[in-house]
């Protein structure tokens, strides 16, 4: 199945490029079934990553593209302006945080949160706060694999180690223990607490995923450290920043997860679901007061400028993705997708090598006790017709939103069926 150019010159997502995992050859697919070349249907579990949240080749996305195909695909934005990129900015400033004002296009997740904690240190600078340069954050948190980006991932499954002392060094709290749906402790926010405490005159952020942390171990916390992280953050004067790369356009029940805290921050990522998964788009957005502040500095602009910037195909199909969001009874779906996830993957909770099941909007997740084999997990699941990638001790789906229920009903068979059948000596740590 491994295409053997692909194998011997094609990097793929942290894989080895003398032993890779095997690949399967796409060759279409539509709404949620994912076509390979030998013909095997799939249904789609994890939205490429959560953001192919309407599936996948969805007429109306296909017509926003191809729509704006015929104007221009590309144009720079030094200097230019186009009705895709200002239809996107109307869109978005309805639906994030009304206290959000300034939008920054970036051309990924990952840029975007540079461009957060540039705009955070801009701020403070501008204001004669220079020693204001450091972040904080907490544990088994992702936000991308650019260089400062990476600085504020889990130091473990970030895999600090291995980029050594040329990674900077951050605060880390631990990650915060009570759970989405559990009983609030207080003691949760008392690192927190001291750490700012201490260090706030260093410190120009906390950045953090607000209610679920993702690809760091697919967390749900509680609203209430969101709350306190906002009170703390006043108190000692430092930015907040919500990374909703992953959280946004409605996975989590809410159409952004600061909705579940109702805490709103100085300064947001978004991306993946942007575009419906058409295109690589985010933003950071952030308040007037951030941004005037940073305007006000020396340097009088704000320092990043991407070549793709507000790329126009890319802000089209965004315009389209979120209109068709929009235009639709989105929270009742997920709402169905959440009870069907709740309801299918229940029985998993009773086996032994299961430690948790947890589910929150259209997320479900078994944590196993023991890190699975991918490649032999991933064979499995394809050969029952579904496309589910574990990593680490986590088996979990974020299906696109078009899902229909006799595909989930399949999908979540399949997937407890695999689940089940994994023996002690299968579960155990890949590469
Ligand atoms: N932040 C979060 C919360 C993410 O989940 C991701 C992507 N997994 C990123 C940032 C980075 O986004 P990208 O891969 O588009 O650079």
């Amino acid at each position: 199945m491994t295409d053997l150019f692909d194998a011997q010159h094609i990097w793929h997502p942290y894989t080895s490029m003398i032993n890779p995992l095997p690949t399967f050859k796409v060759k279409q697919a539509f709404a949620s079934t994912i076509e390979l070349e030998d013909g095997r249907q799939l249904i789609d579990g994890m939205s490429s990553w959560w953001c192919a949240i309407h599936g996948y080749n969805h007429p109306v996305l296909n017509q926003a593209v191809s729509d704006q195909l015929q104007r221009m695909s590309h144009i720079m934005f030094g200097g230019f302006t186009h009705d895709p990129a200002i239809e996107l900015g109307k869109a978005l400033l309805e639906i994030v945080p009304p206290s959000l004002d300034k939008i920054f296009y970036a051309d990924s997740g990952s840029v975007s949160v540079e461009v957060a904690l540039k705009m955070a240190v801009q701020y403070w600078t501008a204001q004669g706060q220079q020693q204001k340069t450091n972040f904080i954050t907490t544990r088994s948190g992702y936000h991308g694999d650019t260089w400062n980006a990476m600085s504020v991932c889990d130091p473990v499954t970030g895999m600090h180690q291995i980029f050594g002392s040329c990674l900077p060094i951050r605060y880390f709290v631990p990650a915060p223990q009570s759970r989405f749906d559990g009983e609030w402790n207080p003691e949760d926010i008392a690192e927190l607490a001291k750490t700012l405490e201490q260090q706030h005159q260093n410190i120009a952020a906390l950045i953090i995923e607000p209610i679920v942390q993702g690809a760091g171990g697919m967390r749900f916390y509680h609203p209430e450290y969101l709350r306190q992280a906002k009170l703390l953050c006043e108190k000692y004067n430092i930015l907040l920043i919500f990374d909703e790369i992953a959280t946004g356009f409605g996975r989590t029940g809410k159409l952004f997860a600061w909705e579940h805290a109702g805490v709103e921050p100085d300064i947001m990522c978004i991306g993946k679901g942007l575009t419906g998964g058409y295109m690589t788009l985010a933003a950071t957005l952030t308040t007037r007061h951030v941004a005037e502040t940073i305007s006000k500095g020396e340097a009088g602009v704000f320092m990043h400028g991407p070549t793709f910037m507000a790329n126009p195909l890319a802000c089209a199909v965004a315009v389209a993705s979120t209109k068709l969001l929009l235009s639709q009874d989105w929270q009742a779906n997920i709402q169905r997708i959440e009870q069907h996830l709740k309801q299918g993957l229940a029985p998993l909770a009773e086996l032994e090598h299961v430690a948790d099941v947890r589910v929150l909007g259209a997320i479900g997740v078994v944590e196993l006790t023991e890190a699975v084999n991918m490649a032999s997990l991933q064979q499995q699941f394809v050969a029952r017709g579904i496309w589910v990638r574990p990593f680490g001790k986590l088996v979990y789906v974020m299906p696109p939103y078009v899902i229909r229920p006799e595909e989930l009903e399949i999908l979540l068979r399949e997937l407890k069926a695999v689940v089940a059948a994994i023996t002690s000596g299968e579960a155990h740590v890949t590469a």
